[in-house]
């Protein structure tokens, strides 16, 4: 393992692969013999990206992958949800979790298995679906380290509940799943582990304890004032001027109430108010994203929103208070210290210096919902998917950001190797590392 500087481009994005000669775990020697299916269901999976909670033919294929290896299957979990169970005598349970669901975006990468696919979204419009954030090479990961575990039970002890959870893109397949039973479905689990695909090079895997990725919160203010005729201001109490006064003072929060040095977001996405120049509305909507890495500095943030509302609300006079309206919540992805530390040791000896430490990286996940809601600890670490040739080039030509498609461009497209292989190995090195490896010969643990 090893520190890198924290400040260039992304943040998984500070080591190029180099060849190491790491002692393979007997699961992973299966590797070589799944690779052509684990590329091809890949591919297909890819041309056929599902919409959030409409992973149909996607759980689907799980599902039957799943039991093909052997492995016990709940379908339907949460909507579009599918759970397998392998269990392989006493010992620790592990969750291992990959996310199903795609993005309305319109494939640009040209590759000869670009999506073609159009849905209806949620509002009734036609769109494009793409796997545009990758989780098309989670879920192939997912089932590769499961075909490899359940091939080889003579090499761990324990259980292992696969996770395939939908709708993570918008932040309730988690939720849902939590909800529609999944306790039930599993014996207690020691650890839940989780991975994204990101712009770094592929073949590259990244750890960081504690806070990893932030919470965001997206709140919906309406604020209200009196409609007049747009000649007669004096009639009025203007919302517009009002939600302006708002926006202005909202700035404050980040610059001037929160900690010097801790990331924190606060972004007015929507301003909406009026239909005309000549009526004054009555009212204002404004929509917040907020973006913490810590539940005081959330709270703190949150609170701050409120009094400027009420505050501002006060000072135009306005008629009846403001409302407010939480949507599209993800939780605080927060490492367990003595989890990450277990599964950072367990890729530092396999991956030599592909494996690396990282600050925390950016963007929200909803997967700690289910080990919090299991009282399990977790760790959630990244995998680079960038052709690491294309990352060197752009690294050095200092344009990373301009050069390499990041998670839900239309260009994004990791590549398939190393990509797939690390995703596989990581899943597996990282299970392994409760599930123990005993010596070779070791028996009598058939599969319960
Ligand atoms: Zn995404
Ligand atoms: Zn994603």
């Amino acid at each position: 393992m090893r520190n890198r500087d924290p400040a260039v481009g992304y943040n998984l994005a500070m080591a190029i692969p180099s060849q190491t000669s790491p002692p393979i775990p007997s699961v992973l020697s299966g590797l070589e013999g799944i690779r052509t299916w684990v590329e091809d269901f890949y591919r297909d999976l890819h041309e056929h990206p599902e919409l959030s909670h409409r992973e149909v033919r996607t759980a689907d294929k799980v599902a039957r992958r799943l039991e093909a290896a052997g492995i016990s299957v709940h379908e339907g979990v949460g909507g579009t949800g599918v759970v397998g169970l392998l269990r392989n005598g006493e010992g620790p349970t592990v969750l291992l979790r990959a996310d199903m669901d795609a993005l309305p975006v319109a494939e640009a990468t040209g590759l000869s298995y670009a999506s073609r696919e159009v849905a209806t979204d949620s509002d009734g419009k036609e769109v494009s679906v793409m796997h545009a954030c990758g989780h098309d090479i989670h879920v192939a990961c997912l089932l590769g380290a499961a075909h490899l575990l359940a091939s080889h039970p003579e090499a761990w002890a324990g259980s292992v509940a696969f996770v395939f959870q939908p709708a993570e893109e918008t932040a309730d397949g988690a939720r849902a799943m939590v909800e529609s039973g999944l306790a039930g479905l599993l014996p207690r689990i020691d650890v839940a582990l989780a991975q994204h695909v990101l712009p770094a090079p592929a073949g590259v895997v990244g750890t960081h304890a504690g806070p990893t990725l932030s919470a965001a919160d997206s709140l919906r203010i309406t604020v209200f004032g009196r409609g007049a005729h747009g000649s007669m201001p004096q009639a009025s109490i203007d919302p517009v001027v009002l939600a302006a006064m708002i926006v202005v003072r909202l700035q404050t929060v980040v610059a001037r109430e929160t900690r010097p040095g801790e990331p924190v977001v606060l972004t007015v996405g929507k301003l909406q108010a009026g239909t005309k120049t000549n009526v004054i509305s009555d009212h204002a909507v404004i929509e917040v994203n907020i973006r913490t890495y810590s539940p005081e500095t959330r709270r703190a943030v949150l609170e701050a929103i409120h009094r400027i509302v009420d505050g501002e609300c006060q000072a135009s006079g306005s008629p009846k208070p403001a409302t407010y309206e939480l949507f599209d919540q993800f939780p605080l992805t927060d490492n367990d210290p003595d989890a990450t530390t277990r599964v950072s040791e367990a890729f530092g000896a396999f991956f030599g210096e592909r494996a690396v430490v990282v600050p925390a990286l950016s963007g929200s996940e909803d997967f700690s919902d289910i080990p919090n809601a299991l009282g399990a600890p977790y760790c959630y670490w990244g995998i680079g998917g960038t052709d690491p040739e294309l990352y060197r080039k752009a690294e050095e030509a200092g344009r990373v950001f301009e050069q390499v498609p990041v998670n839900h461009s239309a260009l994004f497209a990791p590549v398939m190797q190393p990509t797939l292989d690390t995703g596989i190995q990581t899943l597996v090195v990282a299970a392994l590392a409760w599930l123990g490896d005993p010596a070779p010969g070791a028996s009598g643990r058939g599969r319960a």
